[in-house]
């Protein structure tokens, strides 16, 4: 490493530290530091992965999209017959409290509801309280030339947890389904891979939702695939998409229209819109960047930076 990168590399890690040394956590309705962020070993979420969460992001202190992302939470909640410790605005103030009281323009918010301290049996009803956390931080981005160039994918071996097993709307604690297929990526040295579901249908990736674009028509797989209701897709299809004149479809995909489309591009909080530009070894339209993607990235860019909506 030579000797300027030494330097940056330091510089960045004590900010990080500064930040976290300063950072503030909300736990169960209490601003708290970091250090003393602790929860249960008797928690469920711990035990058992029993919990849904959210991912949020601020942009320029607006926090985009709050409203759909709370009340996704509380719908995760309830698929899972987990009783929030407290109620929407309680918690929307929270967040917004906690945005606050870390001083970060831009961010990422993560929201955590835990099945909360019973005993070691699964037993859910047994823990008498849901755990609440909310943690602003410093944003993990995919490398900027990524969002130039495109990232390649690869297809995960493993398929997408059936719905009927546990329906992939539900942003639960239990992402070992996802984890696994990105260890695929990983190992094949990519960062995100397509999982299907159990019928052979293109359904999302381990962390962000696809659309393909073939002869100027844009489409995604509908929610019957088996995916989360990406708060980013919904944007992209009911506001950024027709601002430019342009409609989106959900319907059914295989994997050879990803092949056979002329972009493919991802969606997520983090993520924002990022172009696919090769699926394993097929390259997807000319091996760049398309340019509707392009378009719809820009937009994205723009319009989260100047005004990002927060219903
Ligand atoms: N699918 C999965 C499995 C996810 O975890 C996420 C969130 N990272 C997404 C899609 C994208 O959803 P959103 O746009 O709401 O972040």
């Amino acid at each position: 490493m030579s000797a300027s990168a030494t330097t940056s590399a330091s510089t960045a890690s004590s900010s990080e530290s500064d930040f976290s040394s300063r950072q503030r956590i909300w736990l169960d309705g209490e601003l708290v530091s970091r250090a003393e962020a602790k929860v249960s070993v008797y928690d469920h979420a711990l035990l058992y992965g029993d919990g849904c969460f959210e991912g949020i992001r601020v942009y320029n202190g607006r926090i985009f999209k709050l409203r759909s992302h709370l009340e996704r939470l509380y719908r995760s909640a309830d698929l899972i017959r987990l009783a929030p410790a407290y109620p929407m605005r309680d918690l929307e103030q929270a967040v917004r409290d906690t945005v606050e009281a870390n001083g970060l323009a831009d961010a990422y918010i993560r929201v955590v509801l835990t099945r909360g301290v019973g005993t070691l049996g699964l037993h859910p009803f047994k823990c008498p309280r849901s755990g609440t956390i909310v943690i602003v931080d410093a944003i993990q981005l995919y490398p900027e030339e990524l969002y130039r160039e495109g990232m390649k994918v690869i297809v995960a071996k493993r398929p997408r947890i059936p719905m009927q097993c546990l329906d992939p709307a539900v942003k639960s604690l239990n992402y070992l389904n996802n984890i696994l297929a990105k260890v695929e990526a990983i190992d094949a040295e990519v960062l995100e891979a397509i999982m299907l579901n159990t019928d052979g249908f293109v359904s999302e990736c381990t962390g962000d939702n696809i659309f393909a674009v073939r002869d100027g028509h844009i489409s995604t797989p509908p929610e019957d695939a088996g995916i989360l209701h990406g708060i980013t897709r919904a944007f992209v299809m009911h506001e950024l998409a027709p601002a430019l004149g342009m409609r989106v479809e959900q319907r059914p995909m295989r994997l050879e229209d990803l092949y056979a489309a002329d972009e493919v591009f991802l969606t997520g909080t983090a993520a924002e819109i990022i172009g696919v530009n090769a699926i394993g070894d097929h390259a997807i339209g000319n091996g760049g960047v398309g340019p509707i993607t392009d378009t719809l990235e820009k937009a994205f860019r723009d319009r989260v930076r100047t005004d990002a909506p927060e219903d």
